[in-house]
């Protein structure tokens, strides 16, 4: 793998601790609560030149074109552009394009979730959370979106104390005794403490009273939005995939401290029936959802629900659960089911045309090369753009739809248009024409987030 461009913490320490005047400066910004950042913001101009410009949104590309930075906003796009005071990259007809957006990673758990019961505490778990970010940004991913993870750990990147990708955290998943977010040892009984409820990626909860508390506790701890479990999972020892782990009281709990915060709920679910009961109380975002029927995918069309796919997970690996480490007879059957409705749920997604966004559900540092597998499927079950829009401005789109705990709200996310934060990717070759060359990452030469350059390959 290339190096990437990243910053060690320690030189980012270093520099934000030169750049302040003196002791004075340091004393009022603790005194006064100010955020301390390490990444410093990106200054000056940046002139991309000759890019075929792709902006997220249209059927095609535009070839010919200049795009400006200024700071970490995208300023101007069209042809020949003033490059005064600019840095002048090259593009030499290479697409232009926003960076990937992933809304389905499970950074906090590397080394799997029974080592995360059993073996780390909550800062080790953070600190090789860390350590997938360089993997992301090297296949062009800019924004992820972390499901059952410590929101305090998005606020830190959000301030810039941890320098990596935006990041957009569920805080940690709610559900039931014995649900898909159980996951204390075996031996565990009512009420006992345990290490992923200490790192804030899973709550046990039960009743609505229990539910709302701990929705509240993730929006105090920087949750942009909520994540529960109505179902049973693929890879949790206690719910069969047949099981409803939710009561409607519940679901409805968790959707009303959403909507107080101006957010959704994204619910971990496959069942057709359970999907439907959710639907009924609220929610808006439908995670897997692998064995829907397609009268349910017409009901998600006409009330506007978003479907968030796990492709190459459910369709790809799940074609042998058998293969997969740690699966026991329980996951293998569970796996086979899913890889079965997988397909057809892909199909009736793009006859339907449902609002959908794309997240790889991988956790372990290996299978995170996966998160590009999961865009470059798509071209299975839809066109080339319709694949990079999910995972570019239809991600984005419901991204600024977090509210007022949005972190990244000056700026359009998922677009790369006059207004858009400069969160680009250049690719050589149009992935519009051929979604394959996304799965090699020599091919997306360089990769800027926030304006500021994370990979280059270009010299
Ligand atoms: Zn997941």
């Amino acid at each position: 793998m290339h190096k990437l461009r990243i910053k060690t913490l320690a030189r980012l320490a270093l520099k934000a601790v030169t750049s302040l005047s003196g002791l004075v400066t340091l004393t009022l910004l603790f005194a006064t609560g100010a955020a301390n950042a390490v990444v410093s913001p990106a200054e000056g101009k940046v002139l991309f030149t000759n890019v075929n410009v792709w902006d997220g949104l249209a059927d095609d590309a535009t070839p010919g074109m200049d795009v400006l930075i200024d700071g970490n906003k995208v300023v101007a796009v069209g042809p020949n552009l003033d490059a005064t005071g600019a840095t002048v990259i090259e593009g030499n007809g290479k697409t232009l394009m926003p960076g990937l957006i992933d809304m389905h990673t499970h950074l906090m758990f590397p080394m799997g979730l029974p080592a995360h019961e059993n073996d780390w505490m909550p800062a080790t778990s953070g600190a090789m959370a860390r350590e997938g970010f360089d993997i992301y940004m090297n296949q062009g991913f800019t924004t992820l979106r972390d499901m059952c993870s410590t929101a305090n750990f998005a606020k830190a990147v959000a301030q810039g104390v941890i320098d990596g990708p935006r990041l957009y955290s569920s805080g940690a998943c709610l559900g039931t005794t014995g649900a898909h977010t159980d996951w204390a040892p075996g031996t565990a009984r009512l009420g006992d403490d345990y290490n992923h409820k200490r790192t804030g990626t899973s709550y046990v909860v039960n009743g609505a009273e229990e539910w709302r508390a701990a929705a509240r506790q993730n929006f105090r701890d920087g949750a942009t939005f909520l994540k529960i479990m109505v179902g049973g999972g693929v890879a949790s020892a206690f719910d069969p995939l047949e099981s409803i782990t939710a009561s409607p009281a519940e679901i409805r709990a968790a959707v009303e401290v959403a909507e107080q915060f101006d957010s959704f709920v994204c619910m971990h679910v496959y069942q057709d029936e359970h999907i439907n009961i959710a639907l009924d109380n609220g929610v808006t975002c439908v995670e897997h959802g692998f064995l829907m029927k397609e009268a349910t995918m017409k009901r998600m069309k006409k009330e506007g629900i978003v479907l968030s796919g796990q492709s190459f997970v459910s369709y790809e690996t799940f074609k042998d659960p058998a293969g997969i480490p740690g699966f026991g007879p329980e996951q293998i059957a569970k796996g086979k089911a899913v890889n079965k409705g997988a397909d057809d749920m892909f199909r009736w997604a793009a006859e339907y045309d449902v609002d959908m966004f794309l997240g790889g559900d991988v956790y372990t540092y290996d299978l995170i090369p996966q998160a590009i597998l999961n865009v470059t499927i798509m071209d299975r079950w839809f066109t080339p753009v319709e694949a990079l829009r999910a995972s570019t401005s239809g991600a984005g789109k419901w991204l600024m739809k977090t509210g007022p705990k949005n972190p990244y709200k000056d700026a359009q996310l998922g677009t790369l248009q006059e207004g858009s934060y400069a969160d680009v990717i250049l690719v050589d070759g149009n992935p519009l024409n051929d979604l394959q060359i996304l799965k090699d990452s020599d091919n997306v030469q360089l990769v800027m987030k926030d304006g500021r350059i994370y990979k280059n390959l270009l010299d």
